[in-house]
């Protein structure tokens, strides 16, 4: 089969592999979509982050690897003792696998198992013409419901996590740092909840992007003093919760002190450099700090709210042929070209 075989940094190969088979207690996908995110980007600029050049404790995989874990895909092969997983069927893969015995594991905060791997890092994942998942980590989608929308589930989840992550009612205001997909998710999602919904990103086409979607104010923070904008926004108290989800210093910054007292700043983007707050900084705002364990047990609410309706495409998602992956997906993404990218991988068999 075809897949996008990582073997190191700026050495991603589409390649002829051999196509995976279901284990006990597995499930094999036909991949349709996969998205490219943030992630692979580092892993392709900057790698390795998070494939290893040594065996993954939990699973044995290193490098080469395929990578992919934004997927949607339909159910063609189940291993023994899966008896609910019908042939055909589209599901979403929660690309987190972990030990299922540890302390964590136990209280059902998987994302934080010593062991965890994910999915296309540490695993052959899912730009791939298959792609095979333990049957806990695939999320079966409802009727209607189609594979370009089942490959958003992954990131739209951990954009879910990150909107409960700020504790937000309706009336109060959320002062959102990056309109990237993720920033598109929690401004959507707390939307939804009567949430008002500021987002601050340079970028005129996020902006507008956002402004369609429904964000109430949009800022340019190289026009403006995002912080001051923000207090101006709220009786100048500053937002009741502020989301980094930019991963520029200068975005943290705004976010902590763009928030109220007791309020809270959510961290979920990436930082490739370390943040240096001044002591005064971190103490002063007595705001609560927080990051965002990835996209733990977000998958039933988001397919539920995918279905809804919540989470419209217009203007953000667009998908490419897999050949184009490099040139049309990752270096177009690495320009600020494009918002959610989507890899379409392969043709449905059955009709969904
Ligand atoms: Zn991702
Ligand atoms: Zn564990």
């Amino acid at each position: 089969m075809r897949a996008a075989v990582y073997h190191g940094p700026r050495d991603l190969r589409l390649e002829s592999v051999p196509e995976p088979e279901a284990g006990p207690g597995d499930v094999k996908l036909r991949v349709l979509y996969n998205g490219i995110c943030g992630s692979d980007l580092h892993e392709y600029y900057d790698g390795p982050v998070t494939t290893r050049t040594t065996p993954h404790p939990l699973t044995g995989v290193k490098n080469p690897v395929i990578l992919g874990h934004e997927l949607c895909g339909e159910v063609v092969a189940v291993g023994e003792g899966v008896e609910d997983m019908p042939l055909g069927c589209l599901v979403a893969v929660d690309p987190l696998e972990s030990c299922g015995h540890c302390v964590w594991c136990k209280d059902g905060q998987y994302p934080h198992c010593p062991q965890v791997a994910l999915h296309g890092y540490n695993r052959q994942g899912g730009l791939a013409e298959y792609t095979v998942v333990r049957r806990d980590m695939a999320h079966r989608l409802p009727p209607g419901m189609t594979a370009q929308q089942g490959a958003l589930i992954e990131p739209l989840a951990v954009a879910f996590n990150t909107a409960n992550r700020c504790g937000l009612e309706a009336g109060q205001t959320v002062a959102i740092h990056g309109a990237g997909p993720i920033g598109i998710g929690v401004c959507l999602t707390l939307k939804r909840r009567g949430v008002n919904v500021i987002v601050i990103d340079p970028s005129p086409l996020r902006r507008s992007v956002v402004e369609r979607l429904g964000a109430r104010w949009t800022l340019d923070p190289t026009d403006c003093d995002p912080v001051a904008a923000v207090r101006d926004l709220t009786g100048g108290r500053g937002a009741h919760a502020s989301v980094d989800a930019a991963g520029a210093p200068s975005a943290f910054r705004a976010a902590l002190h763009g928030t109220r007292v007791d309020g809270t700043a959510v961290v979920v983007a990436i930082h490739h450099v370390p943040i240096v707050i001044p002591p005064f900084e971190m103490l002063m705002p007595e705001v609560y700090v927080t990051g965002v364990a990835m996209s733990a047990h977000a998958f039933p609410s988001v397919i539920a709210e995918m279905a809804l309706g919540s989470y419209p495409q217009d203007g953000w998602v667009e998908t490419i042929p897999f050949e184009a992956l490099v040139e049309r997906g990752l270096e177009r993404l690495k320009r600020q070209e494009g918002l959610k990218i989507l890899v379409d991988v392969g043709t449905p068999t059955a009709k969904h």
